[in-house]
């Protein structure tokens, strides 16, 4: 299982249960109640007598710190089976309520959870916002769940800010994950490329243009393909003009010239 290559900082944390016991198909995303930077909020989980961790830690900076491998099981959300099978991640935030998180620790949450979904084969990121039907989900391949740490304990946690924006977490989520989903292969870019390149490849021009074809055509620089377009020569005046045929351009110039 791998971690997200985001982070930038690594401090393992022995709070922790290894492996965890379940695949991942949730994220818990957490408020620290701290401007801290990620490896300050690494460094709080390091002794075992905190009996407490999380996967990541988000800094206020926008850095990111893995504090328990993704393989493991954090102590991060007052609920085992939650965290057996939850991302965790406890993000910089104001010390009261509602636990803002600056911009950048925002758009580096947003990164953070978007790579955690990616690598764990999820398409969807959800937020039901209610806890019972969300504890009774069973995703779906390919769904990833949000929950959080006040329906396992009387925790204020994420904090009003965040939790006012799991919904916008996951559309933006998902909406970059399908995005993603939408990139194309190499050869689907080639088969497009040479698609595009046909569509260039007649008599279209612009008039701008005509003094130059007529002559270019008349001292015999330009011969076309050797095909027709509309019952005429193909000129493919649009297409692109390759070093190769830009060379033999210039030789044709100079040998109607007497120059080579
Ligand atoms: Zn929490």
């Amino acid at each position: 299982m791998s971690n997200s290559p985001l982070a930038t900082v690594t401090q393992i944390s022995p709070n922790r249960n290894s492996p965890r016991n379940h695949k991942i198909d949730r994220i818990t995303i957490h408020c620290f109640v701290g401007q801290v930077t990620a490896r300050r909020g690494c460094e709080v989980f390091q002794p075992a007598s905190k009996k407490a961790s999380c996967n990541y830690v988000v800094g206020y900076d926008g850095s990111i710190g893995l504090c328990v491998d993704e393989g493991d099981r954090s102590w991060c959300s007052s609920s085992p089976a939650n965290d057996h099978r939850a991302v965790t991640i406890e993000t910089a935030s104001d010390n009261k309520h509602p636990y803002a998180v600056t911009e950048k620790a925002y758009a580096a949450l947003l990164d953070l959870v978007t790579d955690i979904c990616r690598r764990n084969g999820a398409k969807k990121l959800l937020w039901f916002g209610d806890k019972d039907k969300t504890l009774a989900y069973t995703p779906q391949a390919g769904e990833m769940v949000m929950t959080v740490h006040r329906w396992f304990a009387n925790k204020a946690c994420p904090g009003d800010y965040l939790y006012g924006r799991h919904g916008e977490i996951a559309a933006e989520v998902t909406r970059r994950l399908d995005e993603e989903d939408d990139e194309m292969s190499y050869e689907q870019f080639k088969q497009y490329m040479s698609q595009y390149r046909k569509e260039l490849q007649d008599n279209d021009c612009g008039e701008w243009s005509k003094e130059a074809r007529e002559w270019a055509i008349q001292v015999g620089l330009f011969a076309g393909n050797g095909t027709t377009s509309d019952g005429q020569p193909n000129m493919m005046w649009q297409d692109q003009l390759s070093r190769e045929q830009a060379a033999q351009l210039f030789y044709r110039f100079a040998k109607n010239n007497g120059l080579a």
